[in-house]
Parts: C-alpha cells; sequence; structure tokens
C-alpha cells in the first residue's frame, strides 16, 4: 500500500522514487548496455571477425581438451560491456573448447556446421522468434515446411508430421509418450487425463536400444524396466526378428511398444524394419524407430535399403545436429498420430487459442517458448539440397570406409565389426583391458590430432570413430591413421 501515490498507481519499475523518468532510448540509461547499443553494428563487425578467426583455425586447434577449469571469477556488477566480455571469453575459456565442429571430431556421433547453416543460427538469434503458436509471425510456417522438407528427405510417406525438439533424446521421449497413450487408447483409458498408473504394466521390446530410450522410459513414469531385451542375429546389434515374434506371441495379445533401431552407436547395426512392421498383422504394438543419424543412410542409393519400411513406423526419432550439420541443438520428431500428440502435450490457455486440427506447436512437444530451431535447417537444406546432404553422407561413409581398410591392414588393432555406414568400432589386437583402450582414448587426446571415444562391444573393450561431420577429408583419415599407429606402438 505504501508505495502507491494517492491515486492508487503502483510505481513504474526503474523509476526512481524521487519523480525521476524513464530513460526515452536504451542509449540515455547509460552503462555498457546504453554504449553497446550506440555501437551495434560495429560490435556485430567484431564479433563477424572473431567468429571468422575461430572458423578459420578449427583444422588446426587441438582437436579436444581435457579440462583444466579457469579460476571462478564472480558475478560482475557492473560490467563490461561486449567487447570487453569478448576479449574475456577469448582469454579465460575459449582456449579450452574442443574443435568438436573440426573435421578430426570423431568422438560420439557429431556433426559440423555447414556455412548456411551457421547462418541460419545466427539469424535465429537475431529475429528472436517463438514458433509456439501462429497468432503473431510466419515463423511456425517456416518450421512447417521445414519439417515437411525432412520428411522428403528421408522418403517418409505423407501421413508423418514432423515437430522440431531439441535432441534425438527429446525426439525419442516425445515419440514414447504418444505411443503411451496410444496403448492408452487400446485399453480404453487415458494416461495424459488419468496419469500413467491408468495404463498398468506396459512392456517395450528392442534389441539394441540407444541409453535414451531407457532414460525416456523413466521420464515418463514407465519405468526404466519396462524395457525387455530382445536377442539379437548371430555377432550383430541387429535384433533377431523370430525371437521377437516369439515375444509378442508371449504378450498374448496385449499391445506393446517395439523400438526399433536404424544405425546402432557402437556397429551402425540395423533392425529389419519391414519384417518388424509385418508383425502388426498378428500383433498389436506401437513401432518406435530411433533413427537419430541412420536416417540420413536414406540419401545414399547404395544404403537406402537399409532404412527400407521406415515410412511404416508409428513414430521417428531423427537428429539433425549430428548429420544434417546443423548447430546444436536439434532434432525433429516425426509421428502419424498427431492427434495423440496433441493429447499429451496440449497446453490450453485462453490466449492460446483452441487446437484443433492443425495445433500450434505448443501443443506438440514438452516445450512451450522456445527459439525457431528450425530455421538453421530451412538455410541448410534451402542451400544445398537433398544433393549436396546427400554428397556429405557419401563423403563421410567412404572416408569411414577408408579408415576401416586401414586399421584392418595395422597389426596393432583389429576390427569388431565390418564398417557398415559411418563408424570404425575397433580394438586393440589381443584382449585389451578396459585401462589400456583408456590409455590409447587419453594418448589420442593429449595429442590434440583426433578425438575418439571408447566403448564396450559385446564384451570387448574398444574404441569408435564417426564420421559425420560435412569438413572431414582424406587428408584428415590420413592423420588420424598416423596417430593411431604412433599411440599403440608406445608401451
Ligand atoms: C545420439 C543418439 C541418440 C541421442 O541423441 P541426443 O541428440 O544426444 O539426444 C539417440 N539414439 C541414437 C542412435 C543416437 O545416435
Amino acid at each position: 500500500m505504501d508505495a502507491r501515490d494517492e491515486a492508487g498507481t503502483p510505481p513504474i519499475p526503474g523509476s526512481s522514487p524521487t519523480g525521476g523518468h524513464l530513460p526515452a532510448t536504451p542509449e540515455e540509461t547509460g552503462g555498457s548496455l546504453g554504449a553497446d547499443h550506440a555501437r551495434v553494428p560495429e560490435l556485430l563487425e567484431a564479433t563477424r571477425a572473431y567468429a571468422v578467426r575461430l572458423l578459420g583455425g578449427l583444422g588446426d586447434r587441438p582437436v579436444a581438451r581435457t579440462p583444466v577449469r579457469p579460476a571462478p571469477v564472480p558475478l560482475p556488477e557492473t560490467g563490461i560491456g561486449l567487447e570487453g566480455a569478448m576479449e574475456e571469453f577469448a582469454k579465460r575459456w575459449e582456449p579450452g573448447f574442443a574443435a568438436g565442429a573440426g573435421p578430426r571430431y570423431l568422438g560420439f556421433v557429431t556433426g559440423g556446421v555447414t556455412p548456411a547453416a551457421l547462418a541460419g543460427d545466427w539469424l535465429t538469434g537475431t529475429l528472436d522468434q517463438n514458433p509456439t503458436s501462429g497468432l503473431d509471425s510466419l515463423a511456425p510456417d517456416l518450421e512447417r515446411e521445414t519439417a515437411a522438407w525432412l520428411r522428403d528427405l528421408f522418403g517418409l510417406p505423407p501421413e508423418h508430421e514432423g515437430t522440431f525438439v531439441s535432441g534425438a533424446t527429446m525426439s525419442t521421449f516425445a515419440g514414447l509418450a504418444i505411443a503411451r497413450e496410444w496403448l492408452g487408447e487400446r485399453r480404453g483409458v487415458s494416461p495424459a487425463e488419468e496419469g500413467v498408473a491408468a495404463l498398468g504394466p506396459v512392456t517395450v521390446l528392442s534389441g539394441s536400444p540407444h541409453s535414451s530410450v531407457v532414460k525416456s522410459l523413466s521420464m515418463l513414469g514407465l519405468g526404466r524396466s519396462a524395457i525387455r531385451r530382445v536377442g539379437l542375429l548371430p555377432g550383430r546389434e541387429a535384433v533377431d526378428v523370430a525371437r521377437l515374434a516369439e515375444e509378442l506371441d508371449r504378450l498374448d495379445g496385449a499391445p506393446a511398444i517395439v523400438v526399433a533401431n536404424s544405425g546402432t552407436v557402437n556397429t551402425v547395426d540395423f533392425d529389419d524394419l519391414r519384417a518388424i512392421a509385418a508383425l502388426r498383422e498378428h500383433h498389436p504394438f506401437w513401432l518406435h524407430v530411433d533413427a537419430a543419424f541412420g536416417a540420413f543412410a536414406a540419401l545414399s542409393p547404395e544404403h537406402a535399403h537399409l532404412v527400407a519400411g521406415l515410412g511404416e513406423a508409428d513414430s521417428v526419432c531423427v537428429d539433425l545436429h549430428k548429420w544434417l550439420n546443423v548447430p546444436y541443438d536439434s532434432a525433429i520428431q516425426f509421428t502419424r498420430r498427431r492427434d495423440l500428440q496433441a493429447r499429451v502435450f496440449r497446453n490450453s490457455a485462453a490466449y492460446l487459442g483452441p487446437v484443433g486440427d492443425d495445433p500450434d506447436f505448443v501443443h506438440l512437444t514438452p516445450e512451450n517458448s522456445r527459439r525457431l530451431r528450425a530455421l538453421p535447417a530451412w538455410f541448410a537444406l534451402a542451400a544445398y539440397g537433398r544433393e549436396g546432404h546427400a554428397e556429405i553422407v557419401r563423403r563421410d561413409v567412404a572416408l569411414a570406409a577408408g579408415l576401416g581398410e586401414r586399421i584392418a591392414t595395422m597389426p596393432a588393432y583389429r576390427l569388431l565389426a565390418p564398417v557398415r555406414l559411418n563408424v570404425v568400432c575397433f580394438t586393440l589386437a589381443g584382449s585389451p583391458s578396459p585401462a589400456r583402450i583408456d590409455e590409447v582414448v587419453d594418448a589420442i587426446t593429449a595429442s590434440g590430432e583426433a578425438f575418439l571415444t571408447p566403448t564396450i562391444h559385446e564384451g570387448v573393450p574398444a574404441l569408435r570413430a564417426a564420421f559425420s561431420n560435412w569438413r572431414t577429408t582424406e587428408a584428415d583419415v590420413e592423420r588420424v591413421a598416423k596417430i593411431l599407429q604412433e599411440v599403440a606402438s608406445r608401451p
């Protein structure tokens, strides 16, 4: 009460209690923000020049860093302006950043950033759209166009509709959330309305599920233990479809979820999607396909058969910050059941309008407000098209095969699986201990020449080299092979 004047009007935030006025322009505020505002073109030129220097040095900077944290600095009280901040960043933090976007970062499955994708990302921040609803901007329509282009790129039928999410984990989370609602539909309940307890126990069958599937089941209240691992084909990471059929038989007609894998992370193996989809003739199940990077096999005529049947899935997960080479974070979720998707993620509020048949994005994913995540992908697809992106896939596949051939001739190493697409999975000759593999990984990292990640394949400690960057060349493979030779010959 005492903060109000006689008319009961609350004071304007930022105005002085002694009758001061709000500044008419941001410059008038003085301080570092006012000073920056007065020099925006010049400061953005300086930022652009810094970015160009960083990109120019990407091939030369050590590929990965063993982190050494700089001494902490307290929250600045007044701030040093953009130029000062850039200097601080360049001094304290940037030297410790990895060349993750560079050509010899072969750890995990890591994409780079094409020029058009980077430009799209810059403009995303510049325009700062919130594509949540279509009340004020065409931004959501650009996102719809991009999703339709991607559907086309992966050869999915028009019944599949796409929504942008932050990564493959969120894509799988959303796909399995729709699956959960589908199970409810079959059992005459709505988990979205009544809670997951109304559903009863749920069975999720998969051959070689990615860890993100298990994490999603935890987040969805279905529980990590809902997953039942199905037997694999001999010497493979692909599911044995006959064993899957037996597991489904055992459920005695109870609806289930099947997670099929298109591109496992160790050996890039592919489940037979057509054979799995055909099982739906006799067994009710929701088919979710984790095609985080494997979906890109569709772009190569020699490898497209690996994802034949992808369109028959009920939900599909594809990462874009991997093989599409857009910056983090970006992935897409496709489903045929947008109605169930909206039932799960509906976010009703008077100011958002009704959900309708073509729901706004706010009703389709876990997020409400978010960035216009489609714009970097739109730029990449507009700039390079299907052909340009097919070329990236073809080149990475050829480079992976090339490294595989070299490793096969090195006495110090042996391949653990044929190079099916873009990952080389190999280990040291003999039976190396996990500690010995870690030594080799650390030595490669310390050399600054390359970054590879360790794994365990069929109980054997191993290494992986994953190719999904548009910048990588034959000369890079040469350098990777050389450092592999070197570190193996060290005692
Ligand atoms: C990378 C990956 C994921 C998880 O992706 P994020 O983008 O890290 O969420 C899931 N499945 C597969 C097969 C992957 O390669």
